[in-house]
């Protein structure tokens, strides 16, 4: 790539970093053990907290999301005990491959793609056995389903299984109540709508999960010890070398949620979602989710039938320069998914469905010109007008 040729990252994952965050990441190196970075590091839990919707305290990895997945296993699961795990995703599907290597029992809930699990589902079956943890992908971004939290820790209260969510591409696009919902371990990471690089891993619990978590009969655990990080962060550190540089882009962005305000940066997720699901509609691209609560933070889309979704992908990135993804999984070629979390404007939006039309006229898909934008720009202005 050259400074002449554009590069638009639009992907559900790794998304665009904004530059007052990429300014704060270049700062010289701090100790990890100084008060400097220690200050930095409780400011960034305090800034975290509201967004997770907890009074837990907040715990940073050096990890991708899929480490946090596994770490939250490891320090919930005694040897041979039972998981349930929602498979109604790609992710899903990881958790159970993890779980699958620790040696643990694992029942999966089977749910169509496209679809969410509910409480009554998740219910019935915790009743017929004794689990220790049920699983749920908040926000598969497989699939752009949302799952709804609130009915699934309701119908978990009360019992002995922990709720564990991984909110990797939820958090800080969807709205999580991590205490208000009963969720016992949230896991998440720094690159999709916290609006930074890869890298820093995220973990919240509940004090129910903490009785769990502190017993000494769990899997193997060194690195993820959950009772390390515990023990640590009652100093404001963590238990080896954090990336310090990563974490002080963190804080900047955790500010950058709070200058804008939550409920607007949730509100703009929607807003932008919305428009450019339209904005694809009108040029004949569906949206894939078949379930009640649609995703804001990646717009997953089926691809026409006369299209392979890996030709688009493809043109938009080297036509255009704008950075798509298709599908790792059984949807390959047929849905094309693109990023709303994070740093995007409406004209991002904008910028996409002009791209996405030129790119499928380039295929034989003709639409009428400026469909799209005509249809995502009635929704961006309808609602910024009524802020
Ligand atoms: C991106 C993502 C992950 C984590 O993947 P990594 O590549 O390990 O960061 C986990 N769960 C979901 C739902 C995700 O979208």
């Amino acid at each position: 790539m050259t400074a002449s040729q554009p590069y638009r990252l639009r992907l559900p994952g790794p998304t665009a970093v904004p530059e007052r965050v990429r300014q704060a990441i270049a700062r010289p190196v701090l100790s990890h053990r100084g008060p400097e970075f220690t200050a930095i590091l409780r400011r960034s839990e305090e800034m975290l907290q509201p967004v997770l919707g907890t009074r837990n305290r907040v715990f940073f990895f050096s990890s991708s999301g899929t480490g946090m997945m596994e770490a939250a296993l490891v320090n919930v699961l005694g040897p041979g005990e039972r998981v349930l795990i929602s498979t109604h995703g790609q992710f899903g599907e990881r958790f159970v491959a993890i779980a699958g290597a620790l040696g643990v029992r694992v029942d999966t809930l089977d749910i169509p793609w496209g679809l969410a699990p509910t409480a009554p589902q998740v219910e019935e079956r915790i009743q017929n056995a004794d689990y220790r943890a049920v699983v749920v992908v908040h926000n598969e971004s497989s699939t752009g389903v949302v799952a709804d939290l609130a009915a699934i820790g309701a119908a978990l209260r009360g019992r002995d299984a922990l709720l564990v969510v991984d909110s990797v591409s939820g958090l800080g696009g969807v709205e999580m109540r991590q205490d208000e919902w009963s969720v016992d371990i949230v896991a998440s990471s720094s690159q999709k709508a916290l609006m930074c690089p890869p890298g820093v891993g995220v973990i919240s619990m509940s004090d129910k999960a903490w009785e769990t978590v502190n017993r000494g009969d769990r899997l193997s655990r060194f690195y993820w010890d959950f009772r390390k990080a515990r023990a640590a962060v009652e100093k404001s550190e963590t238990p080896f070398t954090t990336p310090v540089s990563l974490i002080t882009g963190l804080h900047e962005a955790l500010q950058m949620i709070h200058e804008e305000g939550l409920p607007r940066v949730l509100a703009r997720h929607q807003r932008h979602s919305r428009a450019l699901r339209a904005g694809c509609a009108a040029l004949g691209l569906t949206s894939y989710p078949k379930a009640e609560k649609v995703s804001s933070t990646v717009v997953c889309l089926d691809v026409p039938e006369k299209l392979n979704g890996k030709d688009i992908v493809r043109r938009l990135k080297e036509r255009y320069g704008t950075v798509i993804a298709g599908s790792r999984n059984k949807l390959d070629g047929r849905v094309i998914r693109i990023g709303t979390m994070g740093c995007v404007s409406a004209g991002d939006i904008l910028m996409d469905l002009a791209h996405l039309e030129a790119t499928l006229a380039e295929l034989g898909w003709a639409v009428m010109p400026g469909a799209g934008l005509a249809a995502a720009a009635a929704i961006l202005q309808e609602e910024s007008y009524a802020r």
